[in-house]
């Protein structure tokens, strides 16, 4: 069976696990903890990171800073993640789902702008499969009404918009290195903070509500009691992985954009006629490789087509569930239809795509692609 992901050691994780041991302190923010932080701020040029146990937990901060309240609304797409909103529902917040565009699962701006009211607090976006929002389109409406953007980046690290790097155009972004992510640490994420307003206060809310950063700096004589928080921060074993992991970041990127680009290329054109569609990547973006997915005509189409490559050793999974008619959610949500985001939960299938899947692997599941589509001719 070729599996859909299969997590890649890059060969120096455990030398710096071993490393992180040795030195006897293994609590978060440690050395490679730092040396994380200070690879992200070289080379993405944010103004200020934190790594956290996850992107769940960066999204959770950023609600926290915010100060998301009982009744506040936060925008974002259906067509995501549970945590791209549960952070914000964990505060209390409604949720206003947006719809995504026909034909793409990316958040559409013009949806965005007819569900601003009065009591709108946050629009977080997604930038799905590692290809980024139109985020001028979004900024200039943010801009407009002084809300702030969250970029929910968990799939879009090394990815860029009109060159600038995702997670550094709104208010705050947020990464995840789960093992599924190009870049990873089993569980893992990190917080950008693009305005300076935030950055105390993250630290705090990071730290259990005490401020213990600004301590260690020696700013303060003690430390203590400050602000709600929780423990947010990795122990810097975790570090030490992900570390080892973006020392070859390059390395992985250019494997990950090698194997897209022959998908892409060899199923361009073969699923025209089945109306299958390859993914679209604007001109305003770059393409970081996180996923190679197809659209189907439909439900049907797509099922079968799991099941054949199922039956033929390949692991192929479809994606998100519209999150506004989840079972938690549904009836909380109060909104319009929203089709296109249903579209791609009944149509979108991903197929595998990790750092050692093999040229022939990739040949051989266009093959099988092609070949289903053939015998559904032959039965239609
Ligand atoms: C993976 C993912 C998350 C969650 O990341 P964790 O690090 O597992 O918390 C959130 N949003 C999106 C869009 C994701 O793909």
């Amino acid at each position: 069976m070729i599996p859909f992901n299969k997590p890649y050691l890059h060969g120096r994780e455990l030398v710096y696990i071993a490393q992180a041991v040795a030195t006897g302190k293994i609590s978060g923010d440690g050395y490679f903890t730092s040396k994380c932080h200070s690879f992200f701020e070289a080379r993405y040029h944010f103004k200020k990171v934190l790594m956290t146990t996850s992107c769940t937990d960066a999204l959770e901060m950023a609600a926290i800073l915010l100060d998301l309240q009982q009744d506040d609304e936060v925008i974002a797409p259906s067509y995501t993640f549970v945590s791209t909103v549960n952070a914000f529902a964990l505060r209390g917040a409604k949720v206003i789902f947006a719809d995504s565009y026909n034909d793409h699962p990316h958040i559409d701006p013009a949806q965005i702008e007819k569900l601003i009211t009065s009591k709108t607090k946050a629009i977080v976006v997604v930038h799905y499969a590692g290809v980024a929002c139109d985020m001028d389109a979004i900024m200039r409406i943010a801009n407009k009404y002084n809300i702030p953007v969250i970029e929910d980046a968990a799939q879009a690290i090394d990815g860029y918009y009109k060159g600038k790097p995702l997670g550094s155009i709104g208010t705050f972004g947020t990464f995840s290195f789960h093992e599924t992510k190009n870049i990873i640490s089993g569980e893992g994420g990190l917080l950008v903070i693009n305005d300076e307003k935030y950055i105390c206060r993250a630290e705090i809310i990071r730290e259990k509500g005490t401020n213990r950063s600004s301590f260690f700096r020696g700013e303060v004589a003690k430390y203590g009691w400050v602000d709600i928080g929780s423990s947010f921060l990795p122990s810097d074993i975790i570090a030490a992985y992900l570390y080892a992991q973006l020392e070859n970041i390059d390395v992985i990127q250019s494997r990950r954009k090698a194997i897209w680009q022959r998908y892409y290329e060899s199923l361009s054109d073969s699923l025209v006629g089945a109306e299958i569609s390859v993914p679209k990547v604007a001109d305003y973006s770059t393409n970081n490789a996180h996923m190679f997915y197809l659209v189907c005509k439909n439900l049907e189409q797509r099922t079968a087509l799991i099941q054949y490559l199922k039956d033929n050793g390949v692991h192929a999974v479809f994606h998100y569930q519209s999150l506004h008619a989840s079972e938690f959610y549904q009836n909380k949500y109060s909104g319009h239809d929203l089709p296109n985001s249903d579209h791609f939960t009944d149509t979108l299938v991903r197929l595998p795509l990790f750092y050692e899947l093999q040229d022939e692997q990739v040949d051989h599941i266009c093959d099988l692609i092609t070949n289903y589509v053939s015998s559904e001719n032959v039965h239609s």
